[in-house]
């Protein structure tokens, strides 16, 4: 087992305890958290199609690309591939068959820009970006995002493919909204970055829930929910029921943890709980499935769900691009 593997599982173990980004500023130790803090960047992804965003958003960093277009790149490669479902291009549509995105992206100094209910433009997450540097707003939505996406010269294209076109008629004939737990191909790209001088940032795109109602919003172009980061102490992203992320302000609140000195990994860990046990008895329980993603300025990253199999994809110089499993609430035989 490598160094980094002994450390990440240590880390999860909850025996490094709590390292903070302020604890990094000062420390003086040779803790390993403290040695571990050098080693920049770090890339990290939601899920299986999260290497292929890695891959890219990697060689951007390397050839010195600033993060955010690194993240833009990145997660581009699930967007405009039509064999992600649930992320831009091939993207399954609402119940009304369109094809209708959010995204977001967050850099060191906390600017950010969002898009939501966005039609017809494959790459909703280079929208935002031209949002957070070319308007006085944070978010723009449905029409007004288009107008102004095409101001910006991006093309409008048809999004549905065959395949999604015909995976709504099937669905269709029995009009039943019950999302599905970690179906293949399924999710939100949520992307945390720690560049080589080590500053955060992040981004975060989505086709949305499957069959949702015409006009839904999730949690992922929302600043806080589906992503948060704080220069001085990590960043998070979540993936999974939007509303339940929505309702507990789930990214922003992983971030204040680790503020409080959690580690990435305990601070994921009681939002999770926290959502799970807000939900309890709540109608969308039967389907409820939530995980986090986070890192923090020393370089630990983690990854913890409500359910099991949700993992994330991690790059970083030691190791390559590889997939860690994430933690959950519930154990797999209980799934
Ligand atoms: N969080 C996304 C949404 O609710 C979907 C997902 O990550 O599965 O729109």
């Amino acid at each position: 087992m490598s160094n980094r593997r002994k450390f990440i599982k240590k880390a999860a173990l909850g025996t490094v305890g709590a390292s903070t980004a302020f604890s990094y500023a000062t420390a003086k130790s040779k803790s390993v958290t403290t040695k571990k803090a050098q080693k920049k960047p770090l890339v990290i992804s939601t899920w299986r199609h999260g290497l292929a965003a890695n891959d890219e958003a990697w060689t951007q960093l390397k050839k010195g690309t600033p993060a955010l277009d690194a993240i833009v790149a990145g997660v581009g490669i699930p967007e405009g591939d039509p064999e992600v479902r649930s992320v831009g291009y091939g993207g399954l549509p609402d119940r009304e068959g369109k094809v209708t995105l959010d995204a977001c992206i967050m850099d060191q100094n906390s600017d950010c820009g969002s898009v939501s209910f966005l039609q017809g433009i494959k790459h909703p997450i280079a929208v935002a970006k031209k949002v957070l540097e070319n308007t006085p707003h944070v978010m723009l939505t449905g029409e007004g995002a288009l107008q102004f996406a095409l101001s910006e010269g991006f093309t409008e294209e048809d999004l549905l493919t065959e395949k999604s076109e015909k995976a709504w008629k099937k669905w269709i004939e029995k009009s039943k909204y019950k999302p599905v737990i970690n179906i293949e191909n399924h999710d939100t790209i949520s992307m945390l970055v720690l560049d080589e001088d080590g500053n955060l940032s992040g981004g975060c795109t989505t086709s949305g829930a499957a069959w949702k109602m015409h006009g839904r919003v999730g949690d992922s172009p929302i600043i806080g929910a589906g992503l948060f980061l704080d220069n001085e102490v990590g960043a998070a992203a979540a993936t999974g029921l939007g509303e339940a992320v929505i309702r507990t302000a789930g990214s922003a609140m992983v971030v204040e943890l680790m503020r409080q000195g959690k580690s990435p990994f305990e601070a994921c860990k009681e939002i999770v709980e926290r959502i799970y046990n807000k939900h309890k008895n709540h109608k969308d329980m039967e389907y409820l499935q939530v995980g986090f993603i986070a890192i923090n300025k020393n370089g630990e990253h983690a990854g913890y769900s409500i359910r099991p199999g949700f993992n994330y994809a991690v790059c970083d110089d030691e190791e390559g691009n590889r997939m860690e499993p994430a933690t959950s609430k519930i154990p797999k035989k209980n799934k």
